[in-house]
């Protein structure tokens, strides 16, 4: 069957649904969500977004700016960064007005509390700028912009699962969805299609991402021959429930919990002497790390599966139940704890990729080292890299990347559409994707996706994690070079068509693995270490040759690296201490 739309988005979290919210003013606009919306990533956001309102103590955006700068270790396009912090009081504020229920100042104003790495003058002490409601920040952004959505009489199709898209010579001309309900493919004619399809932290163990965290949208289109940003840049969170990496966010130290290793000492005095527990979360992450392969983790043993604590038993029930209550209730599920009573256990966990598809400041996606735009073809959030987190993300800045990013691209798109014609598809355009499914469902004897799936997690957790060396990751680029390898013999045990989540899940495990492959192998690229890319063996820095975004091309059996230079407007790279 196919459809035709002014402009298509794939995806319906944050990103995806301020774009379509700003086409969709005049263009005629479809969301394709392999999810219903509302359950999108986007709503486990739980910390806040960071704006400088200046609320409750002089902020700006200036400074706003410079942290996002310095946070991603001097990686991040300063242009886009200005830009970043200078909208996201807009946002803010034109989010408040279509009705989200912000936390409240006393006297009415929106409340604003600390996050890592946001400072006030350029780095002189925490500020408050994260804007939050309670602990559900993400939650309420989502429900906001759906009801405005559907007010703007966007088409929704929830279920839809986008498995290619279609180029013709630099433009882009539509997509290829399944539907779930009965296994159909659609192909949806575009004059422009935007990708906003969240992060691929499901390539790694232990991780705070969701199931449908699989990079779909940047390796649907790594295979048609785009390239990808940064992508050895992945932040670990430090503070994943131990074992199970589910997020206990940074607002419980944002409002004063702190991280304690075995004897109880508050660790992170030795490592950020003035930030503490809220530096940004590469350096907390590395920190947690260095105690427990220093023996100071909880079990002692050294073993990188070893815990700390996170004590939030000091800011008493009230603070923990008005300003934190989903984590009250995750700790008190998972763990049985109370965290007004007990100390919380927590691991780093895999939590974001920093890279991902090339865009401009317009969310337009480059295909070159140069800046060659895609034409019709837009990316924002997660999966995309503007740069505006270089080479660590402050927290609170994913969501105002999405509504930020999200709103310029869907204010390009509403633009664009309305100066072009659509581009003529061949017949046949869901060809390839009918061939990959039809290969997997033929009934054949080939190994099931499962036992891949595990190997792949194991080997990015354990050889492409928060430390890195040469040794291990050559060790993880070959597993992943032989599961890709096997991955081409697998078969699906579901052979039907209407709802086949075994279907689903073997294509976004193809799309794992091609993410997971391309990360390690511009990790081992990379020779230095800078934000959220820590090599043991290339301990420091090195602005001289590194200073640098990389790309890297999927071909075939193999990557192909390039680089482009990173905008550099106000401040010069310096040391990074806190
Ligand atoms: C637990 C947790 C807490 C977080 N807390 C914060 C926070 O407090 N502050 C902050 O700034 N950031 C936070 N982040 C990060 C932030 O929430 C995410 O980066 C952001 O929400 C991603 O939004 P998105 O719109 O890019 O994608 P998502 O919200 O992940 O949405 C992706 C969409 O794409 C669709 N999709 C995916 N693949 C396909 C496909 N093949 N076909 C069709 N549709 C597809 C999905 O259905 C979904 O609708 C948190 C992240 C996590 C995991």
């Amino acid at each position: 069957m196919t459809h035709e739309f002014d402009a298509v988005i794939v995806g319906g979290g944050g990103a995806g649904l301020y774009a379509a919210l700003e086409a969709s003013k005049s263009a005629k606009t479809a969301v394709l969500s392999k999810l219903y919306p509302m359950r999108s990533h986007t709503g486990a956001a739980q910390g806040g977004i960071g704006a400088a309102l200046g609320n409750v103590e002089p902020d700006s955006p200036e400074w706003h700016a410079f942290d996002t700068v310095k946070g991603g270790d001097y990686l991040t396009d300063q242009d886009a960064a200005t830009i970043l912090a200078e909208e996201a009081v807009h946002a803010v504020y034109d989010l408040e007005n279509r009705g989200l229920p912000f936390s409240r100042t006393p006297d009415g104003k929106i409340d604003q509390r600390r996050f890592g790495g946001h400072t006030r003058n350029f780095g002189d002490g925490p500020v408050r700028r994260s804007c939050y409601a309670a602990d559900r920040t993400g939650h309420m952004i989502l429900q906001t912009l759906y009801q405005q959505c559907i007010k703007n009489e966007v088409h929704f199709f929830d279920e839809y699962h986008v498995v290619d898209v279609l180029l013709e010579g630099a433009r882009c001309a539509g997509v290829v969805a399944l539907e779930l309900r009965t296994g159909e493919l659609h192909t949806f004619r575009a004059k422009a299609v935007l990708f906003a399809t969240g992060g691929f932290g499901r390539m790694f163990r232990i991780t705070s991402n969701s199931y449908a965290s699989t990079g779909d949208g940047p390796a649907v289109l790594a295979r048609r021959g785009i390239p990808l940003e940064d992508m050895e840049f992945f932040q670990f969170h430090p503070t994943g429930i131990r074992g199970m990496g589910i997020l206990i966010t940074e607002a419980v130290r944002g409002e004063g919990g702190v991280l304690r290793n075995r004897t109880g000492e508050r660790f992170m005095e030795r490592y950020a002497p003035t930030l503490l527990d809220l530096a940004p979360r590469d350096m907390v992450s590395r920190a947690i790390m260095t105690e427990i392969t220093g023996g100071m983790g909880m079990r002692g043993d050294r073993r990188i599966d070893d815990w700390v604590l996170l004590d939030a038993t000091h800011l008493g029930r009230e603070v923990v139940q008005t300003k934190l209550p989903e984590i009250s209730s995750f700790s008190r599920t998972y763990l049985g704890i109370d965290p007004v009573e007990k100390a919380i256990p927590v691991q780093p966990t895999a939590h974001y990729g920093m890279g991902g598809i090339p865009t401009d400041l317009h969310g337009r996606v480059l295909c070159d080292e140069r800046g060659k735009v895609v034409e019709g073809l837009y990316a924002a959030g997660e999966c995309a890299c503007v740069s505006v987190h270089g080479a660590n993300r402050l927290g609170t800045n994913s969501l105002v990347d999405l509504v930020v990013f999200g709103r310029r691209a869907g204010l390009h798109i509403e633009e664009y559409v309305k100066g072009s014609d659509p581009v003529a598809l061949p017949k046949g355009a869901d060809g390839p994707a009918r061939a990959e499914i039809e290969r997997l469902m033929d009934g054949k004897k080939g190994p099931h996706g499962g036992q891949l799936r595990e190997e792949m997690e194991v080997a990015m957790m354990e050889r492409v994690g928060v430390y890195r060396s040469e040794k291990e990751m050559v060790g993880a680029i070959e597993t992943l070079r032989s599961l890709r390898a096997r991955y081409q013999e697998v078969r699906v045990q579901d052979r039907s068509r209407g709802f086949n989540t075994d279907l689903l899940e073997t294509l976004e495990l193809g799309n794992l693995l091609d993410l997971a492959y391309t990360t390690a192998t511009a990790a081992n690229n990379r020779k230095e270490s800078r934000g959220a890319h820590a090599r043991e063996d290339f301990p420091e820095r090195d602005d001289a040759n590194w200073l640098k975004h990389s790309l890297a091309w999927l071909e075939g059996d193999g990557v192909r690296i390039g680089y482009k230079p990173v905008s550099i407007t106000k401040w010069q790279p310096k040391p990074r201490a806190y």
